[in-house]
C-alpha cells in the first residue's frame, strides 16, 4: 500500500534536505503529522520569517537581518583582520570558541575536486576583492578540519600569496572542528 499523496509529497520535499535519507524523511514527516497544530504553525512561521528576513551581508556574506551585518558595522572590531570560514554556521561557532575581535568572510563552501566544486563555485574571487579593497593585513584561514577544508586552506594560502606578492599580509591557519 502506498503512502497517501499529501504525505508522499511531504516526504519528497523533506528528503531534499541535506543529510536526510528516505527513512529519515519518512520519520520526520510522520512526526510532524503527529505534532499539535500550534507547534506546526510555529514551525511554519519560523521558517517563513527566517527565510524572509535573513539577507547576505554584502561585505562578509554572513546571514543577518541587516546589511552590513553587526560584525562588519561594529567599529570596535579590528577591521584589518579577516577570518575566512566555510559557512555562516562556522562563523557563529568560531565567534564563540575564540576571543576574536576581527572581521569574517564566508566562502559559501569548500573546494571538492571529487564533487567538481572548484574556485568559481565558492567566493574565492570575492575574498580576493575584499582583501584588496579592505586594507587587510591579517588573514586567518579557518576552514573545516576535514579533507575539503584542508584543500581549500592550502589553495587560499597560495592564491592570497600570489595576489599579495607586493603586500605584507599575515597568513594564519586555524585548525578547529565544529562539534
Ligand atoms: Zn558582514
Amino acid at each position: 500500500m502506498n503512502r497517501p499523496q499529501p504525505i508522499e509529497k511531504m516526504v519528497e520535499i523533506v528528503k531534499k534536505l541535506p543529510g536526510v535519507g528516505p527513512k529519515m524523511a519518512e520519520r520526520l514527516s510522520y512526526h510532524i503529522l503527529k505534532m499539535p497544530w500550534d507547534e506546526v504553525n510555529r514551525l511554519i512561521d519560523s521558517i517563513q520569517k527566517a527565510r524572509q528576513t535573513m539577507k547576505s551581508c554584502g561585505i562578509c556574506y554572513n546571514l543577518s537581518e541587516h546589511d552590513p551585518c553587526p560584525a562588519c558595522s561594529d567599529s570596535t572590531r579590528e577591521h584589518d583582520t579577516v577570518c575566512v570560514v566555510e559557512t555562516p554556521q562556522d562563523l557563529i561557532a568560531v565567534s564563540k570558541v575564540k576571543d576574536y575581535k576581527g572581521l569574517y568572510f564566508v566562502l559559501g563552501g569548500a573546494l571538492s575536486p571529487l564533487d567538481a566544486v572548484g574556485p568559481c563555485d565558492i567566493r574565492v574571487d570575492k575574498l580576493i576583492k575584499r582583501l584588496k579593497s579592505g586594507n587587510i593585513s591579517e588573514v586567518i584561514i579557518a576552514t573545516d578540519a576535514d579533507s575539503k577544508g584542508e584543500i581549500t586552506a592550502v589553495y587560499l594560502a597560495e592564491i592570497i600569496k600570489i595576489k599579495y606578492q607586493s603586500h605584507k599580509i599575515g597568513l594564519w591557519f586555524a585548525r578547529w572542528r565544529r562539534y
